[in-house]
């Protein structure tokens, strides 16, 4: 089996990678290879659903928003449904510096004060109880900023845009194949064991998998959080680490009805995140919430290949959060979990998209994969043509360079949710 480009994963960057390429090369044979018995079946399945561009690094604002803009006009224009619900990112702040970076932030995007008063109503206090002041270091929330670019969407609708168009467009799809190892060769090889030598050009011959073996001349490497497995072997650095995050639907009578109200005007129960990185993501047709954390130091970054959540994780660190500021929430009950990983970059919270011989690697998504899965995509096929500027939906560029490794160039992430 020999193809132009190979791309190894059909999670949401995968999709939209071969989207685009098959967009701008109709005349390619491209390939999408996973493990899985079907497409976005890894992380992209597993996420919290939620979309902003509420972010304090240029780079992640471009990428998100024109990717957002490109959702909705599937949705709008397109008249195809991804679930997307413009139901905003409600941020509760304890401190003034936090308020800093979301003020700094209004100046790219819209995003509104909420008046504390309006809290009570959607059951969220914005005073702590002494004892807890006390015990557990939380303090009360000072101010309320609703962001209105943002929202929840469904990641499936999304792949399954995406595998369609790829489907049309004659893309081929091997699923249940698990790539085992990049095949390194010589690029003149001289048939001596030990093969290739230091001195030796190299490139990426193909690719072992549990069915066969699969030719190309480029491959791409959409693998998230196992992007390592395949890079470490062969002395490439992916740069990333895995960070293991959960979430728990959380059900009793005050969520089933308060979560499709319209409580700020915007359709249903906002996206919420409370001090410590807690958040409740609303899913209003099933009358839950998913409760989950952006935890940091603390947890570990070790790897096991199908994470579950832990029901304690939630007991004792997610709840404990949230009864503090909701008081409705002491006697909700969890009635699912699951848990997934992160592809985090630690040192700036951006993707890395780079390339090093005939392989490209698209990673480090580190939480924010799926609405920034667009953009990913579009920089990935510009990178593959050699351009320096990839045309992002909405019509902003980006260098293509900046999010690689020996030229990168973008500012710290500092809102990795
Ligand atoms: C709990 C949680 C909450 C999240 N919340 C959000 C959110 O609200 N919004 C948001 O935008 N993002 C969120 N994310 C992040 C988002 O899910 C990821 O950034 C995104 O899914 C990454 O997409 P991907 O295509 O790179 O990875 P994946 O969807 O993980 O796809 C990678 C694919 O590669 C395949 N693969 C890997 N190795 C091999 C191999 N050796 N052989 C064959 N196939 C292979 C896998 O099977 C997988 O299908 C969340 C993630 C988690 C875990």
């Amino acid at each position: 089996m020999k193809y132009d480009i190979a791309i190894i994963g059909a999670g949401i960057v995968g999709l939209s990678t071969a989207f685009h390429l098959s967009e701008k090369h109709g005349d390619l044979k491209i390939a999408v290879i996973d493990k899985f018995h079907t497409y976005a079946q890894g992380n992209t399945g597993k996420s919290a659903a939620g979309f902003r561009d509420v972010f304090s690094s240029d780079t992640s604002f471009k990428l998100s928003s024109s990717s957002i803009r490109f959702y909705d006009h599937v949705q709008k224009i397109l008249g195809i449904d991804l679930g997307m619900k413009h139901v905003g990112y409600l941020f509760l702040m304890d401190n003034d510096s936090s308020v800093d970076v979301i003020q700094e932030i209004g100046k790219k995007t819209k995003i509104k004060e909420i008046d504390l008063d309006l809290l009570g109503d959607m059951g969220i206090s914005t005073k702590v109880d002494d004892e807890i002041r006390e015990a557990m270091g939380l303090e009360d929330i000072r101010n309320a900023y609703l962001a209105l670019n943002a929202g929840i969407m469904e990641p499936d609708k999304i792949a399954a845009f995406y595998y369609q168009q790829c489907v049309n467009k004659k893309i081929d799809f091997f699923f249940d194949t698990t790539v085992q190892s990049l095949n390194l060769v010589p690029v003149r090889p001289i048939n001596f064991p030990g093969e290739p030598f230091i001195w030796q050009d190299k490139f990426i011959k193909s690719i072992n998998t549990n069915r066969g073996e699969i030719y190309a001349d480029t491959f791409i490497l959409a693998t998230d959080v196992w992007t390592n497995l395949l890079t470490d072997p062969i002395g490439i650095d992916s740069h990333i680490r895995p960070k293991k995050r959960q979430l728990f639907k959380i059900k009793n009578d005050f969520i089933s009805d308060v979560v499709g109200k319209n409580v700020l005007d915007t359709g249903s129960y906002p996206f919420t995140i409370f001090p410590k990185g807690v958040y409740i993501r609303p899913s209003p047709q099933e009358k839950t919430f998913w409760a989950g954390v952006a935890d940091d130091i603390g947890r570990d970054f070790s790897f096991v290949e199908d994470p579950e959540a832990e029901p304690q994780f939630y007991t004792y660190n997610v709840h404990q959060v949230l009864q503090a500021y909701m008081k409705p929430f002491s006697s909700a009950s969890v009635t699912g979990m699951w848990a997934g990983y992160y592809s985090y970059n630690t040192i700036d919270g951006n993707p890395y998209i780079f390339r090093s011989l005939n392989l490209i690697v698209a990673t480090g998504t580190s939480g924010s994969g799926i609405m920034k899965g667009d953009a990913i995509g579009r920089i990935v096929a510009a990178l593959y043509d050699g351009e320096e500027k990839a045309k992002l939906y909405d019509g902003m560029r980006i260098n293509t360079a900046d999010l690689g490794v020996k030229e990168r160039k973008v500012e710290e992430e500092r809102l990795v949710l």
